[in-house]
């Protein structure tokens, strides 16, 4: 019987000329589009497909922490729940938490704990949640990158938006935004996040095997793919915020008419009506 190590090699990932299944190059990212303010419920909200990936983030907060032995009379609590529903994968997912759910929420819920002025609102929580609706890999950066337009659209006061990318190995060649089969069959995957505006590291896992070099390789795409997804973030922000001339006479009530045209002034009286002494 064949053993899975020798089925994986036979999987093909890229073409002789470089390109990948999917027909990108190996610096070229999937289509994604973000939508802020989908959710009328939720404080922020946000949509977002990233190729096959389809992920919707809700933020609730800074709201009263519950339970409240978890409150820190300090600062407020980063939380985040990220859940891939039953369908989202082609064999149905188990429903509920599991190992992979629960490490994405702490790396994600810590990734946020370091933009969020969490010290302006002691004993509160921000409430982060991910339903990743259509997982194709990515998604946690998916998730993560989503999450973060949904915090400001939220209007949490943070330093800045988070944006996240991976970027990993396949047959030897270092390349952004790995899909499924890339994922599966590929050597490594380095999923990252990043403070675009200071270009920290918020976030920053590893599945597989890179050397230093590779490493460095895929960083450079991870970070250069990560400040597009963010000028995509900030467009989704300015289409949900902003207004144009047009929305203003839209929402202005109209003008009441003009008052009717007042009656003439009386006539100014004759000189001797100053007074007796004619003043
Ligand atoms: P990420 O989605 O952040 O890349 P992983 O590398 O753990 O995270 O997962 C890669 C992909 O594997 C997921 O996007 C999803 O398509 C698939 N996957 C993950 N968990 C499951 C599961 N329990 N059942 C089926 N497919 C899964």
């Amino acid at each position: 019987m064949e053993d899975i190590e020798h089925i994986e090699k036979k999987v093909k990932l890229m073409d002789a000329s470089g390109r990948r299944l999917d027909g990108r190059k190996s610096d070229e990212l999937r289509p994604i589009r973000v939508e802020a303010g989908v959710l009328r419920r939720a404080d922020g909200s946000a949509y977002m497909e990233w190729g096959g990936n389809r992920v919707l983030a809700a933020v609730y907060g800074p709201r009263e922490a519950h339970p409240r032995h978890l409150q820190d009379p300090a600062r407020a609590l980063v939380q985040c729940r990220y859940n891939m529903a039953p369908f989202s994968v082609s064999d149905r997912k188990r429903p509920g938490p599991d190992r992979r759910s629960v490490e994405i929420s702490k790396v994600i819920s810590e990734a946020f704990s370091s933009v969020v002025f969490a010290e302006q609102f002691p004993r509160t929580s921000v409430d982060i949640f991910i339903e990743v609706l259509q997982a194709d890999a990515g998604t946690r950066c998916a998730g993560l990158s989503a999450a973060s337009v949904a915090l400001a659209d939220a209007g949490v006061p943070m330093r800045d938006l988070v944006a996240s990318c991976a970027s990993g190995k396949i047959e030897g060649v270092v390349c952004v935004d790995l899909n499924k089969d890339e994922d599966n069959f590929g050597d490594a995957d380095c999923p990252m996040a990043i403070v675009p505006r200071t270009g920290e590291i918020v976030l920053l896992q590893m599945d597989g095997h890179l050397t230093y070099d590779e490493f460095q390789k895929a960083m450079d795409l991870s970070i250069g793919a990560a400040h597009r997804i963010y000028e995509l973030q900030r467009d989704a922000l300015r289409r949900r915020y902003s207004v144009t001339l047009e929305d203003i006479l839209k929402e202005s009530p109209p003008l009441p008419p003009p008052p009717p045209s007042e009656e003439p002034l009386p006539p100014i009286p004759p000189e001797d009506d100053f007074g007796p002494e004619g003043i």
